[in-house]
């Protein structure tokens, strides 16, 4: 059989996994990125025993986790600094890490299996059968297409596929701190506390050797909370016990407002939909580049299964989705308690905490094996 060939648009967590994953089941594999070079916004990210065993199949493992902490204990604090939940990752793996990291070392296993990567170049139009028309005109042919561009993608609604995009009423600042030497010095890998202030979050991480990630939460129509550079003043007098930290905050720091979206199918003919453009969903667990690199492993798995490449597309779909949808739904649920007052959700956060059944729901995604792995 002739060698496939498959266009990818969009270079993030979702194309270059589909892009490693092709090339290494013996497609020949073109990757557009509209950025001038493979640069990713976010700071840091928590890496599930789900992504980590992708990460693992397409070779990238080695390269995503170096010198990051092993995140082994989450704990939530109320409005008054008392610990209301301590939930530990025993049996499990979960890493924090510094975003470029990963994308860096997807990028080298993809060299590594031959794919070729184009930067400064925007996918604009996609046809049901397989042709990409670039922003500066020329044409591309492929046997499948592959529309990874993120939660704005604009081939996703030209192809008329979205279904359903929800704004929710919260949104984030994400950056990342220099460790202190105490800090540098602990060897004990990463607890992450998530600290509440009315409807407002700061959660920390240590994420490599030198780095802490922060992500500040706040309502969307909080606009002293959400300003960036950080409103340090404002944010040490939501949370007083937090003033060391807080003063460590430079002037770096990128806000984002929480989406959920829904395709009415994840493909169109030749065509397929992955990653943030065919589900974005809230980080309340930290799962959106989980689900990209998953699908876009388990895409891969379906072609080599299944030769008529629209068959294969349905399949995978039908197999996939309803993991990503019920991530989805937890997800969406835990940010729910946003806008409770204080004493409601920390009951709430504590009863959730200990409760079996809803811990199974909340992790029953990173402990999935994904397809392919
Ligand atoms: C606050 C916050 C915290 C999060 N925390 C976590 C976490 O801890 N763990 C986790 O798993 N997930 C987390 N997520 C979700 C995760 O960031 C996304 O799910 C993930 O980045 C999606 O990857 P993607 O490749 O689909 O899209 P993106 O990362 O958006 O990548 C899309 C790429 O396509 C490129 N592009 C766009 N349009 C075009 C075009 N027309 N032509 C060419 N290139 C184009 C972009 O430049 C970009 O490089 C978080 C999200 C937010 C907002």
């Amino acid at each position: 059989m002739a060698k496939r060939h498959a266009e990818i648009v969009g270079a993030g967590f979702a194309g270059l996994t589909a892009a490693c994953a092709l090339a290494q089941r013996g497609w020949s594999v073109r990757v557009h990125e509209r950025g001038e070079a493979l640069r990713t916004t976010g700071a840091g990210i928590y890496i599930y025993e789900n992504g980590l065993r992708v990460l693992e199949s397409v070779g990238a493992y080695d390269d995503a986790i170096k010198g990051a902490p092993f995140a082994h204990t989450r704990e939530v604090r109320d409005d008054r600094n008392r610990t209301i939940s301590v939930h530990r990752w025993g049996g499990s793996r979960v890493f924090s890490i510094v975003r470029q990291t990963v994308i860096n070392a997807l990028a080298a296993a993809a060299n590594r299996a031959g794919v070729e990567i184009v930067t400064g170049s925007v996918g604009a139009i996609v046809s049901t059968d397989g042709e990409l028309m670039l922003a500066k005109g020329e044409k591309r042919k492929a046997d499948l297409v592959i529309a990874a561009d993120g939660s704005n993608s604009r081939l996703r609604d030209a192809l008329g596929l979205l279904a359903t995009r929800k704004y929710l009423v919260d949104g984030c600042t994400r950056l990342l701190i220099d460790k202190t030497a105490e800090e540098r010095a602990s060897s004990d890998g990463a607890t992450t506390v998530e600290y509440w202030s009315g409807s407002r979050r700061v959660l920390y991480t240590p994420c490599s050797e030198t780095d802490v990630y922060l992500a500040l939460t706040m309502l969307d129509s909080d606009d002293v909370a959400k300003a960036t550079p950080v409103d340090k003043d404002a944010w040490k007098r939501w949370f007083p016990h937090l003033e060391t930290l807080i003063d460590r905050i430079g002037p770096d720091g990128r806000y984002d407002r929480f989406d959920l979206i829904r395709l009415k199918r994840w493909s169109a003919g030749r065509v397929a939909v992955i990653g943030d453009a065919a589900h974005a969903l809230p980080p309340n667990i930290g799962q959106g580049g989980g689900c990209a690199m998953m699908n876009a492993l388990s895409l891969s798995v379906y072609l080599d299964r299944e030769k008529d490449i629209p068959a294969a597309l349905e399949t995978w779909e039908r197999a996939e989705r309803p993991l990503t949808e019920h991530t989805q739904r937890i997800s969406y649920w835990l940010g729910l308690p946003t806008t409770w007052p204080p004493a409601v959700r920390a009951l709430t956060l504590k009863v959730a905490g200990r409760s079996k059944w809803l811990v199974k729901q909340r992790t029953r995604t990173a402990l999935h094996r994904p397809t392919g792995t």
